[in-house]
């Protein structure tokens, strides 16, 4: 294939804004199948995909949820959320971040070109990498190397060297008046140099897909090629075309400088701020293999979270009208991951982990509230939830384009809501069950470190005391504990309204990460 160059100009000319309304190039998209084009158009300065095209090269879905006002892209066996004016989308519960949010025109939605890379590829399972010079999109792991070159007159022969990444095997042979340099590739993302000694070299040239042709002029006489290899993967190919008449030394292969690639800024994350509640996760701690804390008299945690949670539920649904789901309905086996991802995908407005307490000491007892600490996770984490930063930083990986929101950070936004929440659930639970002398708390609770959202962790009692698993099981303390959950829903969401006080941080637990 040839060099794009000519898209590369588009591009550059496309990004200065309205005033150069051309539109871009199409993207080319090479796979084990074969190559398709890919228009994009430019929608506020962003090249964009139109999800229809998207939906018919990588067998998608598209669901547009009217009521919630999102697109739901289905891939394979993920599902994709987009929401408008968001652009940050979770992919199978994960965050990750886009340079824009989807854009609509009439009945059509399109996404910025990244989407490819950072939401569709860990989606599929797929590798898929976004070439945006060269406007590129390799799917599957099909190899396309970079192939830079350039020629210099070395006293009596022409040397081209070709910097090519990542390295790839080739052969390089003499066809009559051509040398041939054949890369075992599908095809070649090629930059090359314009001939500038034609008695040697009178063109250099892509044939085939994946080689290099140099047409020889007229004083070729031999040549010779060599491979050095370069740094990062990349190696370099060198083919001295020597002239007629000549016998002098020729100089030693230069030596290997790393080839530079331009990095291009990672993008930044746009956090909206938390709105009205409209869903919320319940989360019934354990279950499954994880039966959580045994209380003296046979009593298992898993099955006091999951009959509070069911209780949640119904009384949420009555009484505030707002959609909850369970991380579990039943007694199976969820990570801890995997409860704070349904969160995310379900674009939760908030998250409650409900377990029983343990202790050592029999008499330990009361219920305790919690909150993420974020000492485990690292001063960005503590710098994101004192709003010294407007945005999340996020990780990629190398070369690749994707990115993805440490998993780490996505509840550090909410640390201040999570707070107030805790302190309403910890002054409505005093109203109506015995309460721990330090009833609210902070810890590194794993199960709350990725959700996107105001989340809170509540041991309702010590199941290891004999009275407490009583009443654990008891349906007046079940009630209680529901209305009083209840409650300090409906007040943190009042207060929502009004303007948010300053909430100091309170003591922590030291070491706990699975309640
Ligand atoms: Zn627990």
């Amino acid at each position: 294939m040839f060099l794009l160059r000519t898209g590369a100009l588009l591009l550059a000319l496309g990004s200065i804004g309205a005033q150069a309304p051309s539109p871009p190039a199409p993207y080319t998209v090479l796979s084990a199948e074969g190559r398709r084009p890919l228009p994009t158009r430019l929608i506020n300065n962003q090249e964009m995909f139109a999800l229809d095209d998207l939906t018919k090269l990588f067998e998608l879905t598209v669901r547009e949820d009217n009521l919630a006002g999102g697109l739901t892209v289905t891939a394979g066996a993920q599902s994709i959320v987009l929401t408008p004016g968001q652009s940050l989308a979770s992919v199978g519960g994960r965050l990750i971040s886009l340079p824009a949010p989807p854009a609509r025109d009439g009945r059509s939605w399109f996404v910025p070109v990244d989407f490819v890379s950072r939401a569709l590829a860990p989606a599929l399972g797929k590798t898929i990498e976004l070439r945006k010079p060269s406007r590129l999109i390799l799917v599957g792991g099909v190899r396309v190397p970079r192939v830079s070159g350039n020629v210099e007159l070395v006293g009596p022969l022409a040397r081209l060297t070709l910097e090519v990444a990542p390295q790839t095997p080739h052969s390089v042979t003499q066809e009559g008046a051509r040398i041939v340099v054949k890369f075992e590739a599908e095809a070649l993302d090629a930059a090359l140099p314009a001939p500038s000694a034609p008695e040697l070299i009178q063109n250099i040239r892509v044939a085939d897909g994946a080689s290099v042709v140099v047409d020889l002029g007229p004083r070729f006489a031999s040549y010779r090629s060599s491979d050095v290899p370069g740094e990062r993967g990349a190696g370099r190919v060198i083919v001295d075309v020597i002239a007629q008449s000549t016998t002098a030394a020729t100089p030693a292969p230069p030596a290997v400088t790393p080839p530079t690639a331009p990095a291009e800024p990672p993008p930044l994350l746009d956090i909206p701020p938390v709105g009205g509640l409209r869903t919320i996760v319940v989360d019934a701690g354990h279950g499954g293999a994880e039966d959580g804390a045994h209380g003296p008299g046979g009593t298992l945690e898993k099955n006091v979270t999951l009959s509070v949670a069911r209780r949640l539920k119904a009384a949420l649904e009555a009484r505030l009208g707002v959609r909850v789901i369970l991380t579990r309905d039943a007694d199976v086996t969820v990570e801890l991951d995997e409860r704070a991802a349904l969160a995310n995908n379900n674009k939760a407005d908030l998250f409650v982990s409900l377990h029983a307490n343990a202790s050592v000491r029999a008499s330990a007892t009361g219920a305790e509230v919690f909150y993420l600490s974020l000492e485990e996770y690292g001063d960005q984490a503590q710098r994101v939830a004192r709003g010294e930063t407007e945005a999340l930083p996020v990780f990629g990986g190398g070369t690749r384009d994707i990115e993805v929101i440490l998993w780490e950070m996505a509840q550090a936004r909410y640390i201040e809501e999570s707070a107030m929440l805790a302190r309403e659930v910890e002054a409505s639970l005093r109203e109506k069950v015995p309460m721990s002398p330090r009833a609210i708390q902070q810890a590194p609770f794993r199960v709350l470190v990725g959700a996107n959202m105001p989340a809170v962790l509540v041991e309702m009692g010590f199941i290891s005391n004999a009275d407490q698993e009583r009443q654990l099981v008891s349906d007046g303390f079940q009630t209680s504990i529901v209305q009083s959950l209840v409650d300090s829903i409906i007040r943190y969401r009042d207060k929502l309204a009004a303007p948010r006080p300053a909430v100091p941080a309170t003591g922590r637990a030291g070491g706990v990460f699975r309640p």
